[in-house]
């Protein structure tokens, strides 16, 4: 595993090419598969010491971390359903990460639910990608914590693929990422969002 200075380096490597951001996808346990995540994941620690590093190189190149520890801001909302995965069968998924955390043991959603279309079965599969809206099939956040959040209007919900990896259906709570821990109430708002790149990048 790369030790926290290595990014600094990277930083510098890509201002020096004229990269125009620097994505951080993932260095935390999400995405590390189930049997794996333990001996890959960064701790807390190293990921703070990640972004103390290069937070300095912020004025010259964007930087993306993705699902660093979050203390206080609201999460982003999800891209699923705007970039999509194909899968050798012909399988379109609204996202890559939310169709493999619905094969984890444990799930409560089928992958099957993930699937827009099909590119060698449907001669319809391009209205049916251009219609598909995530939100017209899922509703994130539909839970008591979120419910009575004081972030609730500002916050995203983060992503579901962690959601439903954590056991939970989908309207659970991104907890990796949610800033409200077994506290009542929430910090004050602050409208920069945690763990995806922005729109557009
Ligand atoms: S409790 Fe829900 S609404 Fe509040 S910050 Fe966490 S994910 Fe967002």
């Amino acid at each position: 595993m790369a030790d926290a200075q290595e990014y600094s380096e990277i930083c510098e490597f890509a201002i020096e090419n004229g990269a125009k951001y620097v994505l951080m996808n993932p260095l935390s346990s999400f995405g590390r598969g189930s049997r794996s995540k333990q001996r890959l994941e960064s701790p807390d620690e190293i990921m703070r010491k990640v972004e103390q590093n290069t937070h300095a190189y912020g004025n010259k190149i964007e930087l993306v971390p993705i699902r660093f520890p979050n203390e206080d801001k609201p999460l982003s909302p999800c891209q699923a359903g705007n970039i999509l995965y194909v899968f050798p069968n012909g399988n379109v998924s609204a996202c890559a990460y939310i169709s493999f955390a619905a094969e984890n043991p444990g799930s409560q959603h089928s992958p099957q639910e993930f699937i827009i279309g099909n590119i060698l079965e449907d001669d319809d599969v391009v209205s049916k990608v251009v219609d598909y809206s995530f939100d017209d099939y899922f509703t994130q956040g539909d839970n008591p914590k979120c419910n009575s959040c004081g972030l609730n209007s500002l916050c995203g919900k983060g992503c579901p693929a962690a959601t439903i990896t954590s056991g939970q259906k989908i309207t659970g709570v991104d907890t990796g990422q949610c800033p409200i821990k077994n506290s009542s109430s929430a910090p004050p708002p602050n409208t920069e969002w945690i763990c995806y790149p922005k729109q557009g990048t």
